[in-house]
């Protein structure tokens, strides 16, 4: 099985309701799609979205990446190279993590393929049902609410609430959906690096003292002011989540040293694909601390290798927010793995189970 061709193509897709974070605003999702030609016609599928507030990367520079890794890889063996085709890939070019993880989930698709089994368990997975989360935008009060209402109706009992544009607000948002949705629902925040340390503090202590109790709050803080998350941890009781501050194994183990954080979330885009965010876990594992699995905004195959990791280390990542495929208003590919509103069920196709 010899790598002979390496395409992209754009995947476009409606959203049911517009993306809102403290960061950006998407009403369309639009990501890429890489496919990869084998000599004996197999193709693997991988993808990746353009996320320039987060990753740094656009579509032009995600395909220009891609270009530039290509000849590296062109006329290795999947079966007989795995490995030196990863190291390629990540020795071509540092940083353009998204580009480097829609290469390496087309090449697992493709190594799944070749020893015949679906991608999680190649991977050494058992798990098959996964219960996500839902993203709740930022919007006004009153939006966020009825929006909080009908996830609940649709089954969701993980709501996570995108926050973090102002404090005062941000506090009346987290009251007004916890009383409209009861305390058996499961609150997550995120902030998107939205506030100062001392703001979390206030905000972070004052809901705790109006006797409510997030799972936990997601970067608050910009990705780099490590002092900050480690400020906020020691005042307040809401467990501290990581996003935007670790993206490499180097990242996380700063900030699990200083003990500055509770728990580490895992993205593809971030970690540079399955490879490093298998790393990550087991890492997360080594400091006694769980992980969440998320995923940008993008599409089915690229949440699908999310689910893949999220069983072959269910042991250490005990969250999931893997949504994107709920928001879409439509979603035109073949799927063995059923996305049903909060529940995600593996299937037992080979690889990793996205066919267009
Ligand atoms: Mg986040």
């Amino acid at each position: 099985m010899k790598i002979k061709q390496i395409r992209t193509t754009t995947f476009k897709a409606p959203l049911k309701t517009p993306f809102k974070t403290a960061l950006r605003r998407v009403d369309h999702l639009e990501d890429l799609v890489v496919i990869i030609e084998c000599n004996d016609g197999t193709l693997g599928y991988g993808e990746g979205a353009p996320t320039p507030v987060i990753t740094g990367e656009t579509m032009g520079s995600m395909i220009a990446a891609i270009e530039h890794i290509r000849p590296t890889l062109i006329g290795l063996d999947i079966e007989e190279d795995f490995e030196a085709i990863l190291s390629n890939l990540h020795r071509s070019i540092v940083k353009n993590t998204t580009a480097k993880s829609a290469l390496e989930i087309a090449l697992y698709d493709l190594g799944s393929q070749a020893v015949k089994l679906p991608l999680y368990r190649m991977l050494g997975g058992m798990q098959t049902t996964f219960k996500t989360d839902i993203t709740i935008s930022m919007n006004d009060i009153d939006q966020m609410v009825a929006d909080s209402l009908q996830a609940v109706e649709r089954g969701y009992e993980i709501l996570k609430i995108k926050i973090g544009d102002n404090p005062k607000k941000d506090i009346e948002r987290i009251k007004a959906i916890h009383h409209a949705v009861g305390k058996n629902i499961t609150l997550r925040l995120d902030a998107n690096q939205g506030w100062n340390a001392v703001q979390s503090v206030e905000v972070l202590q004052t809901i705790e003292n109006a006797g409510i109790w997030p799972q936990l709050i997601e970067q608050p803080v910009k990705a780099d002011d490590i002092q900050g998350l480690k400020y906020i941890k020691k005042r307040v009781q809401t467990p501290l989540l990581a996003d935007e501050s670790i993206f490499t194994l180097k990242d996380a183990i700063t900030l699990l040293e200083i003990e500055a954080i509770d728990y580490v979330n895992i993205k593809l885009a971030k970690t540079a694909g399955i490879s490093g965010a298998l790393e990550l876990a087991d890492t997360a594992r080594n400091f006694g601390v769980k992980c969440m699995i998320g995923c940008m905004l993008e599409g089915p195959y690229s949440v699908a290798a999310g689910v893949h990791v999220a069983s072959a280390k269910a042991d250490v990542i005990s969250m999931i927010d893997l949504d994107a495929v709920s928001l879409l208003a439509e979603n035109p590919v073949t799927s063995s793995i059923c996305f049903k509103e909060s529940e995600i069920t593996l299937g037992n196709e080979v690889g990793l189970g996205i066919r267009p």
